[in-house]
């Protein structure tokens, strides 16, 4: 059986994509969507570059606006991981983003987590781009 939408407030402090985790943990929650709208205290975000296959983190060290964070739940090596991606403004309003990693520190917000029906998804290594992404069907 599906579980039910979680729909709550974020909590001060606390590292977001750790909390949304654990709420996904907490409710026996393996494939869902994920929105979040906010602000984060001091925020991390990382971009990808393609041709050299790693990550390089971004850090903003000053509270930020959550415009949008659009996400997915899915299974990596049997534990439920969250795909969160930011679209962040600082006080002027200017935007920025990235993917989320650990150290966006919440400051106040909203999330919105709808599990979906059906098989597990699964993330496993992919060759062609060094990244873990879903199993294709
Ligand atoms: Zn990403």
């Amino acid at each position: 059986m599906t579980p039910e939408p979680i729909m709550t407030g974020l909590a001060k402090g606390e590292d977001l994509v750790a909390f949304i985790t654990g709420l996904c943990v907490a409710n026996n929650i393996t494939k869902a969507s994920v929105q979040v709208i906010g602000a984060l205290e001091r925020a991390r975000v990382s971009v990808y570059l393609q041709d050299k296959r790693e990550y390089v983190e971004i850090a903003y060290d000053q509270p930020m606006e959550i415009l949008a964070a659009p996400g997915s739940v899915s299974l990596k090596d049997g534990k439920p991981i969250v795909h969160l991606h930011l679209c962040l403004g600082d006080m002027q309003g200017r935007a920025y983003g990235g993917h989320a990693t650990a150290g966006n520190i919440i400051f106040a917000g909203e999330v919105l987590i709808t599990p979906l029906p059906g098989a597990p998804l699964v993330r496993g290594y992919d060759e062609a781009t060094g990244l873990p992404l879903w199993t294709k069907i």
